[in-house]
C-alpha cells in the first residue's frame, strides 16, 4: 500500500496521483486528507505556501463530489485570478479519472458571460475570486445555496487584500450545515474572526516550521546608502549569473522604474504591477515560468499569485511596511524543498525592523556585505570559463574549422584562453574596475555581536574557492555541512557560503585555513578532484570603509554597463538552465 493508498483515496485519484509523479504525501496533506474524507467536519488548516495545500483540500473534495448531479457542490475561494487559476488546472489534473466532473474557475478581467455560461453547463466545482463572485451572485449567474463544501484558500491573503466584507456576504448565500475548510499560511485577527464567526468546531492542524519552506530559506542583509539602492542590486544580480528571483519594491512606481533600468543595463527583468493591463501581466508571468526572465520586480500586491518552484533568491529591494508581507515575500523561495535566499537592502536607518522581523520569524539575519566590484569580476571570471568549458560542441562548426585556425595561426593555448574569456570579462572588468564599495561604512553593531557567522572581522577571516557547485548537487546549506564534516570544524566555523552553478566560495577564520586547505589537497568525491583555494579577493565579507571614488560609480549606465547582454539569455545558457529549473508538471499554458 502506498502512502496516499493509506490516506483512504479512491482508485481514480491514485492514478491521478501517479501520473503527476507524486511519491508521497505532504504534511499537511497527510494531517488533512484523512480527517476530510473520514468526517463531515470544519477544518483551520495552517500551512507555508508551497507545502501542498490545493491538494490537501483538492483530494478530500473530489473524492466527495457526487458526479451523477450537476449541482455545485463545492466552492473554493481563492485571491487572485492567477492562483484561481493554478487550483483549476490543478483539480483538473487530479480529477482526470473522474468522469463527468466539472470544475469552472471564476474571476475579474475575463468575460462573466462565457463564465456564466459554463457554470450553466453544470459545474459541480468552482473556483473563484471574491470579487467576481459576489458580482455573479448578484446578478444571480451562479447559485452557491447548495454547496456542501466551501473552501477558503490562502484566507490569510485574501483578507490582507481587503475581500473581508465579499467573504463575509458570500458566505452568507451559502448553506449553514456545508463543512468550511480554511486554509492559511498565517493566522492573523482577521481569520480568526471568519473562522469564529463562520465556522463550527473546526478541527485544527498546524504544519511544523521544520517542513515549511521557512526554514530552508537564508535571509541576508545588506547594508547601503539610499542612493546605493540600485547599483547594489545589480552588484547582487552579478554576483549570481544564474539568478531566478522575484525584486520587491513598495510601489508601483518603484517597480516599472527599476524593471525599467534593469532592463536598459541588460539583464532580464519584467515588470508586474497593477498598473499594467492584465494582458501584460499575464505576458510577463509567462516569460518568468518560462525562465525567460530572471529578475522579475514585483509589488507585494501583483506577486501575491506567484506560485513559481524553484526561484533562488528574494531581494526586498525595500523592505515592505508589515512584517507579515516579510514574511510572504520570503516565502517565495525555498519551496518544494529547495533551499534559497531571501535578501534584504537596508539603509542604516532602517536596521532596527530588520531587528523586529528577526523577533517575528525567531531566524537570524546574516549580515553581508555587497561584493567589491573585484570579486564580482572573479566570479564572473569562473562562471565564464566554466560555460566554455560546459558548452557542448556544435558539430556544424566543423566545416569553418580550417579557416578559424588560419585566424588563430600563431596563438599559442594559453593567449588563445586569454583572449577567449576577455571577451566578455572585459565588460565587467571595465565597469567594475574602480567601482567603489557600496557597503555603508557602519552597519552597526549589533552584526557583529549577534552575527559572527555572518560577518566576521576582516583580519581573521579567510575566503576560499572551491570547484563544486549547484550543479554537483550542492546548496549553500549541505555544502556548508559537506565542508564541515570533512575538515572536522563546528557548527559555525563555516560561512558565507555562496553556491554558483559549478563552484562556490565559502569564509572560515584565518586560523582554520591550514587544515582546509590540507583537507581538500588532492581530495576526491566520487573520483573527482574537490579542490579548494583561497579566493584571490577577500570578498563577500570583511572589507569595510567606504572608500568613494566620486565618479566612477555606476558609470557608463549604457547598454552594457551591467554586463549582460539580452540576447544572451534567449540563446543555450537559459534554455541548459531552464531543464534543471522547471518542474517537471508545471504548466506554462494555461492562460
Ligand atoms: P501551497 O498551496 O501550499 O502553496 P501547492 O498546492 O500549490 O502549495 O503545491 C506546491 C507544488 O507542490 C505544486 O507544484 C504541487 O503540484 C506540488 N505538490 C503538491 N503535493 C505534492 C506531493 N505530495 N509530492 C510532490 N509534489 C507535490
Ligand atoms: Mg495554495
Amino acid at each position: 500500500m502506498t502512502k496516499f493508498e493509506a490516506l483512504g483515496l479512491q482508485k481514480s485519484l491514485l492514478d491521478a496521483v501517479n501520473d503527476m509523479g507524486f511519491e508521497s504525501p505532504s504534511e499537511v496533506q497527510e494531517k488533512a486528507i484523512p480527517i476530510l474524507l473520514e468526517s463531515e467536519t470544519d477544518l483551520v488548516a495552517l500551512a507555508q505556501t508551497g507545502t501542498g495545500k490545493t491538494a490537501a483540500f483538492g483530494f478530500p473534495l473530489i473524492q466527495k463530489i457526487d458526479t451523477d448531479s450537476r449541482t455545485t457542490q463545492g466552492l473554493i475561494l481563492s485571491p487572485t485570478r492567477e492562483l484561481c487559476l493554478q487550483i483549476t488546472n490543478e483539480l483538473k489534473s487530479y480529477s482526470k479519472y473522474e468522469k463527468n466532473l466539472n470544475v469552472v474557475a471564476i474571476y475579474g478581467g475575463a468575460s462573466i458571460t462565457e463564465q456564466a455560461r459554463q457554470i450553466k453547463r453544470g459545474a459541480q466545482i468552482v473556483v473563484a475570486t471574491p470579487g467576481r463572485m459576489k458580482d455573479m451572485i448578484n446578478r444571480g449567474m451562479v447559485n452557491i445555496s447548495k454547496i456542501d463544501y466551501c473552501i477558503l484558500d490562502e484566507a490569510d491573503e485574501m483578507l490582507n487584500m481587503g475581500f473581508f466584507e465579499d467573504i463575509k456576504d458570500i458566505l452568507s448565500n451559502t448553506p449553514d450545515e456545508k463543512s468550511t475548510w480554511l486554509f492559511s499560511a498565517t493566522m492573523p485577527r482577521e481569520v480568526s474572526i471568519i473562522a469564529k464567526k463562520f465556522m463550527h468546531s473546526p478541527q485544527e492542524i498546524t504544519v511544523g516550521h521544520k517542513n515549511s519552506g521557512a526554514s530552508t530559506v537564508q535571509h541576508e542583509y545588506y547594508v547601503v546608502g539610499g542612493r546605493d539602492r540600485y547599483p547594489a542590486l545589480k552588484r547582487l544580480a552579478d554576483t549570481n549569473p544564474d539568478i531566478f528571483s522575484v525584486v520587491f519594491c513598495r510601489t508601483k512606481r518603484d517597480t516599472q522604474r527599476v524593471a525599467e533600468k534593469l532592463i536598459e543595463d541588460g539583464y532580464s527583468a519584467g515588470a508586474l504591477h497593477g498598473d499594467l493591463s492584465q494582458n501584460q501581466r499575464d505576458l510577463v508571468m509567462n516569460s518568468f515560468r518560462k525562465n525567460q526572465i530572471q529578475m522579475l520586480v514585483a509589488t507585494d500586491v501583483a506577486a501575491r499569485g506567484i506560485d513559481v518552484d524553484n526561484i533562488t533568491h528574494v531581494i526586498n529591494y525595500q523592505l515592505p511596511d508589515e512584517i507579515e508581507t516579510y514574511t510572504h515575500r520570503s516565502g517565495r523561495t525555498g519551496r518544494a524543498g529547495k533551499s534559497g535566499i531571501s535578501m534584504v537592502i537596508v539603509t542604516r536607518s532602517e536596521l532596527r525592523k530588520i531587528k523586529a522581523i528577526e523577533n517575528k520569524i525567531k531566524t537570524d539575519f546574516i549580515k553581508k556585505n555587497i561584493p567589491t566590484g573585484m570579486e564580482i569580476c572573479e566570479i564572473q571570471l569562473y562562471h565564464l570559463a566554466n560555460k566554455i568549458k560546459d558548452t557542448e560542441i556544435n558539430e556544424e562548426v566543423e566545416s569553418f574549422l580550417p579557416a578559424i585556425n588560419d585566424v588563430f595561426q600563431g596563438i599559442d593555448r594559453e593567449e588563445l584562453i586569454k583572449k577567449i574569456v576577455s571577451v566578455e570579462f572585459t565588460r565587467f572588468y571595465n565597469y567594475y574596475n574602480k567601482a567603489k564599495d557600496l557597503n555603508s561604512s557602519d552597519g552597526g553593531d549589533r552584526d557583529r555581536s549577534r552575527n559572527n557567522r555572518g560577518d566576521a572581522p576582516t583580519s581573521g577571516s579567510v575566503r576560499y574557492f572551491v570547484n563544486v557547485g549547484e550543479k554537483d548537487g550542492y546548496d549553500w546549506m549541505s555544502l556548508k555541512d559537506f565542508i564541515r564534516d570533512t575538515v572536522g570544524l563546528g557548527k559555525e566555523d563555516v560561512y558565507k557560503v555562496d553556491v554558483k552553478e559549478s563552484f562556490s566560495f565559502f569564509n572560515t577564520e584565518a586560523e582554520n585555513t591550514d587544515t582546509v586547505l590540507k583537507t581538500f589537497t588532492d581530495f576526491k568525491v566520487d573520483g573527482r578532484f574537490v579542490n579548494v583555494e583561497v579566493s584571490k579577493n577577500p570578498g563577500g565579507g570583511g572589507r569595510r570603509g567606504g572608500r568613494d571614488r566620486g565618479r566612477s560609480r555606476d558609470r557608463g549606465k549604457g547598454r552594457n554597463s551591467g554586463g549582460r547582454r539580452k540576447d544572451s539569455y534567449s540563446s543555450s545558457s537559459q534554455n541548459n538552465n531552464s531543464g534543471k529549473r522547471r518542474s517537471k508538471r508545471r504548466n506554462s499554458d494555461f492562460f
